[in-house]
């Protein structure tokens, strides 16, 4: 995921914000396993000169216990089922090339100029054209184009919240949205949720309950197709539950939904903001259907709340680029992307089917995990007495690594669980993967 860049190799990725660097918070620990005690690491002020200066809000701001992973989950002898990279493999670059070569023949200086703030018209149509495939019917004027889904996430948070102010939040829930909902100094508050998705009445009385503590509740963030991290979709009828609920509380839905379209099983179930369009801010991405390194996603939004996020595009990055937008846009004019898509469903489906039958044939009892209908991740939950966050150093020492499920919890929560991803490794290496996981756990419960 976005959050969870690779760069194999690398030992200072726990050092990713420039001018801050991080340690443990116990001498004692490599810094890997501070990592993996608590959700995030703390910011090491000691050598900064400017500590007085910063503002508070980047207190909020802490290093992903899963991009520090990577330090050394990437050394080819690990298997890593820890990264939320999507496979991009099936491209065909040469179309790509092509394409690209003919953009810069034809309209190059356009291509390399500032655009409209909004995002260039050309690939706000794309973008709707993509989104009727899921039933949504949308303006091309409701469209605003962000840098990847991440940004559309820091913009909706830098319109809507104060510091204080509530986001309420499935559990578990996306690790880069939980790090935004920080940096603007939101308090998330996790609802219920089963095999599912959201419980309504748990988001009812957590809603009630924090109007009743006199707090603001900002939005629902939800991701109902095919979580990150947990696996789980909403089924039809909780989602007409879940809008009819959020319409009752009067509570706005941010639905993340960028693994909408890889789903391993079917047809796409219908969009929340298909079944309630006043009431919803749709955020889409290209990163899983096309490629991330371009960083074009979008924020779908009713026209109010558009005018803002356009107000605040322009105020972070005066316009997203538009080379990446026209380079989309011809991907999505040169090539038949619906069909690129299905190749990329096959490829997930083969490496879901993978871990689901390793899972099966090597998980201690006690074990179980979630099965998904697509995307990228399956949701484990570990016998009592092991700690998932606490074994990750002697499971890369095995050679395998994951990402502990604390990293998808707000408060704390998530010792128990494990994210496990299929979407990069071979189906191979996910077998292997998963053999010596098990293997790890047998040891750690004495069986
Ligand atoms: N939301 C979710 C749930 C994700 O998993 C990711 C990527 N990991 C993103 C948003 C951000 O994706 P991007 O910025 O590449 O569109």
């Amino acid at each position: 995921a976005a959050t969870e860049p690779v760069r194999a190799g690398s030992q200072h990725l726990i050092h990713t914000t420039p001018g801050i660097s991080t340690k443990s918070e116990r001498t004692d620990m490599t810094p890997h396993e501070s990592q993996t005690s608590h959700h995030q690491t703390r910011v090491d002020t000691t050598f900064d000169h400017f500590h007085d200066l910063y503002a508070v809000r980047t207190l909020g701001l802490k290093t992903s216990p899963v991009r520090a992973l990577f330090a050394v989950a990437n050394r080819p002898e690990v298997v890593s089922l820890a990264g939320g990279m999507p496979n991009i493999a099936d491209l065909p670059l040469d179309v790509v090339g092509d394409a690209l070569r003919e953009l810069i023949g034809t309209r190059g200086t356009q291509a390399m100029q500032y655009g409209s703030g909004q995002g260039e018209p050309e690939i706000r149509e794309g973008i709707c054209q993509v989104m009727s495939v899921e039933g949504i019917d949308a303006d091309p004027d409701d469209v605003t184009v962000t840098c990847g889904s991440q940004q559309a996430l820091d913009l909706v948070t830098r319109i809507f919240c104060d510091p204080g102010d509530v986001v309420m939040a499935e559990s578990p829930s996306y690790v880069g949205a939980l790090n935004t909902f920080a940096s603007y100094q939101a308090e998330v508050i996790h609802v219920g949720m089963d095999e599912q998705g959201i419980d309504p009445q748990s988001l009812r009385e957590q809603v009630s309950r924090a109007r009743r503590a006199g707090k603001r509740v900002k939005f629902l963030y939800t991701i109902p197709n095919h979580s990150n991290p947990s696996g789980i979709s909403q089924s039809e009828q909780r989602r007409r539950e879940l809008v009819e609920e959020a319409r009752h509380l009067d509570l706005l839905i941010v639905e993340d939904n960028p693994y909408g379209l890889l789903n391993l099983d079917g047809d796409p179930l219908p969009t929340l903001r298909s079944m309630s369009p006043d009431n919803v801010v749709y955020l889409g991405s290209f990163s899983k259907t096309f490629a991330p390194g371009f960083r074009v996603g979008w924020a779908l939004a009713p026209r109010f709340v558009r005018e803002r996020l356009v107000l605040a595009q322009e105020s972070a990055t005066l316009c997203p680029p538009v080379f990446s937008q026209f380079a989309v846009s011809t991907y999505l004019t040169h090539w038949d992307w619906r069909k690129q898509v299905r190749v990329f469903i096959d490829m997930y489906r083969e490496r879901r089917d993978a871990m689901l039958s390793a899972l099966a044939e090597h998980m201690p009892e006690g074990t179980t995990w979630t099965r998904p209908s697509g995307g990228f991740f399956v949701w484990l939950t570990v016998p009592g007495g092991l700690d998932s966050a606490a074994m990750l150093p002697r499971a890369v020492s095995d050679l395998v690594a994951y990402t502990p499920g604390t990293a998808f919890y707000a408060d704390g929560r998530g010792q128990e669980n494990i994210r496990l991803s299929y979407c990069y490794p071979t189906p191979e290496r996910i077998r292997v993967g998963v053999d010596r996981l098990a293997g790890v756990m047998r040891r750690e419960l004495d069986i």
